[in-house]
């Protein structure tokens, strides 16, 4: 059969293991396409319930009683689920704060234990909030640091021979996105550990882009640290509560720079001097979300469930699919592919360069161009960002996406819009 056909996609479809996953997820307009799962997830129909059961019975009915029927242990409960996906025990992992406060306090620990190392390594090709966070605390630490980024040559990788010029074992910290948000190049993670090791600095990876993605190994990998966000791939729901992980043997060894009542070793005795708490509780500082962090668990019961695994072959396959059509329909006429083709080196999101990228995501989302509204994301400066998300995510969308996008350009649809760009991209 004709690959670039739409009987193709829904055969791929048809023989699709996971497609009774996306029915567990509440997509309503037959007409939207969602492809920017991995900026934000898909809402699971059973998240409602499970939220209002929260909210009525546990907060409403049983009011304070609930912190000592699962409040006080739900952080740790839902870490364990998080810990399957990563590779970690259960007691390596837990769920606090957000993302970037994660970092804060992880970065600060391993610079602290490295004290008299000066050199923290990252690229450039990393989140820029991840920079900014080692900026203010090489600022904290009194400007003794100095922050080295590993180049990209073609804005899509970084070789581990870059890192490899960089690293030397003056390192304290080498502090990476094991996925990338524009180009999704993942890392080889066992064997830029490895070179963080060598050089006794401490590895942190930030799994944002890639947890719920790929299958992620970090005691396999020896990781010393790692912090992840939970409302992309994890579909815990806008701004939910992010996770950190630290080996257990460097638990003793690491401190937070926040010492809050619930990283203390006994926090209702209300004593006056601060004592951390051992093992992984002690990277909590004060009381959880517990609204956003019980949202968290529908969506992992569900991932867990369709297995990571499998959800990495899917995500494979439909990335594999998707490029097949750019090579074919796209690449003729002024896209680029922004993500590398070797499906060891990426993730799950693919990006397209185009010289009209804004105004071509303007026009896969307005209603009124065509048939289909898809939603991507923009990030500057030309890419076209596309989430493909196995749990949800079907052949005919990226079919579908790729004859509209072949569209908006041929016959330069883009041109209804103008260049000024929205807040949120
Ligand atoms: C999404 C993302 C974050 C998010 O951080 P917040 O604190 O939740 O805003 C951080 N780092 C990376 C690499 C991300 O992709």
């Amino acid at each position: 059969m004709n690959k670039f056909t739409i009987d193709f996609a829904q055969e791929l479809d048809l023989n699709d293991s996971l497609k009774k996953f996306r029915d567990r997820f509440e997509f309503n307009d037959p007409n939207l396409i969602y492809l920017d799962g991995n900026s934000l997830g898909a809402l699971p129909k059973t998240t409602p319930d499970h939220l209002q059961n929260v909210i009525q019975k546990e907060w409403g009915e049983r009011l304070i009683r609930s912190w000592n029927e699962g409040w006080y242990n739900r952080s740790q409960k839902i870490a364990k689920k998080i810990a399957h996906l990563i590779g970690a025990k259960a007691e390596e992992v837990i769920i606090a704060d957000s993302t970037s406060v994660n970092l804060f306090k992880l970065a600060y620990g391993v610079l602290k234990l490295q004290e008299g190392k000066t050199k923290i390594v990252s690229d450039e090709l990393n989140f820029p909030s991840d920079i900014y966070l080692l900026q203010g605390l090489i600022d904290l630490f009194g400007n003794k640091h100095q922050l080295s980024l590993a180049k990209s040559k073609d804005d899509l990788t970084i070789s581990l021979s870059e890192l490899q010029s960089l690293i030397n074992p003056d390192t304290a910290l080498v502090a990476l996105s094991h996925v990338v948000f524009k180009s999704a190049y993942m890392h080889d993670m066992k064997a830029v550990t490895q070179l963080a090791h060598r050089n006794n600095a401490l590895m942190l990876w930030d799994l944002s882009h890639s947890v719920g993605a790929v299958p992620i190994y970090l005691n396999d990998c020896n990781v010393d640290v790692a912090i992840g966000c939970t409302y992309k791939y994890l579909n815990g729901g806008p701004g939910s509560t992010a996770f950190l992980y630290v080996r257990k043997d460097l638990q003793e060894k690491i401190q937070q720079p926040i010492w809050g009542w619930f990283g203390e070793n006994n926090p209702f005795e209300f004593g006056l001097k601060y004592k951390s708490a051992k093992g992984i509780r002690k990277y909590l500082a004060g009381t959880p979300p517990l609204l956003s962090l019980s949202a968290m668990e529908p969506a992992l019961d569900i991932m867990l469930e369709a297995g990571i695994h499998n959800l990495r072959k899917k995500s494979i396959n439909q990335i594999d699919y998707f490029i097949e059509l750019f090579d074919q329909e796209l690449k003729p006429i002024g896209y680029q592919l922004g993500t590398p083709r070797d499906a060891k080196h990426r993730g799950s999101h693919i990006s397209l360069k185009h010289k009209e990228a804004y105004r071509i995501c303007k026009s896969l989302i307005d209603p009124n161009i065509q048939d289909k509204v898809i939603i991507p994301d923009f990030r500057e400066p030309d890419n076209i960002r596309l989430g493909i998300t196995p749990l949800y995510t079907s052949y005919l969308e990226i079919f579908e996406a790729v004859r509209q996008l072949k569209t908006i350009a041929k016959d330069e649809l883009y041109k209804k819009f103008d260049q000024e760009k929205d807040k949120v991209t």
